[in-house]
């Protein structure tokens, strides 16, 4: 068995981005009660999960459906009230298991998956909130709708699939300053009427709830550094 490191730390870390959520939000002048924390919990075990939500904490973000399914129902049957939000990409093989699974899916990207999630989700009469992933700073290895052709899809989505789509979702390019993307994720979901904003992570989630966040995903801020 690997040593794992101790629980307290990640309850102190979570006490801490916490603090730093509510400084942001009221710095920005924004009402308290408009930003989700999303505790990421991809590559950590059920044991150190379930002690943040022995702590209260109820949102969190798993990247891998397959991962998801391993951790997640077992934790549901004790924690009826999680909800769970899918923060990586969806293969259409897979919808059938995200719309089980998660109460979120924040990953959608194209026509396809847009069409088989609107199947599903008639099929299984659940209604997860769905967020279109915008390419934000149109990266080639890096999935989403380009800026440019956002608006279509939205409406591609929303006329051609009947799909209700609650915001917009993006991962700025590493290594840049994040805040002329967050803005603009946030100019273009204004222009579209979407009142919800993933955006912002360990490193940057002050400065994206400054230009409207109301989900930030944070992970390693957390947990520490993955291995
Ligand atoms: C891993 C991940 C995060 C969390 O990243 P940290 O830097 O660990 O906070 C947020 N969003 C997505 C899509 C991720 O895959």
């Amino acid at each position: 068995m690997t040593a794992q490191p101790p629980v307290s730390d990640d309850l102190d870390r979570l006490a801490t981005v916490r603090k730093s959520i509510v400084r942001a939000i009221e710095s920005a002048g924004r009402k308290t009660d408009v930003v989700r924390l999303v505790c990421v919990t991809k590559t950590i075990d059920k044991n150190r999960i379930q002690s943040i939500l022995e702590a209260g904490h109820r949102h969190f973000g798993e990247n891998r459906v397959q991962e998801a399914e391993a951790k997640w129902p077992e934790l549901r049957k004790r924690f009826p009230d999680l909800r769970l939000s899918l923060i990586g990409p969806l293969q259409t093989n897979k919808v059938r298991e995200a719309v089980e699974l998660f109460d979120a899916i924040e990953t959608v990207d194209r026509p396809k998956l847009a069409q088989a999630l609107a199947k599903e989700i008639d099929r299984q009469n659940k209604a997860p909130e769905l967020f279109v992933q915008v390419n934000i700073g149109e990266e080639p290895q890096k999935a989403g709708v380009a800026p440019g052709e956002t608006d279509a899809f939205l409406r591609q989505c929303r006329e051609a699939f009947g799909l209700r789509i609650a915001g917009l979702m993006c991962i700025p390019p590493l290594g840049e300053p994040p805040s002329p993307y967050f803005a603009l994720l946030a100019k273009i979901a204004a222009r579209n009427g979407l009142t919800r904003l993933s955006m912002g992570m360990s490193s940057d989630f002050e400065r994206a709830i400054q230009l409207g966040a109301t989900e930030v995903r944070v992970g390693s801020g957390i947990f520490g550094e993955r291995s």
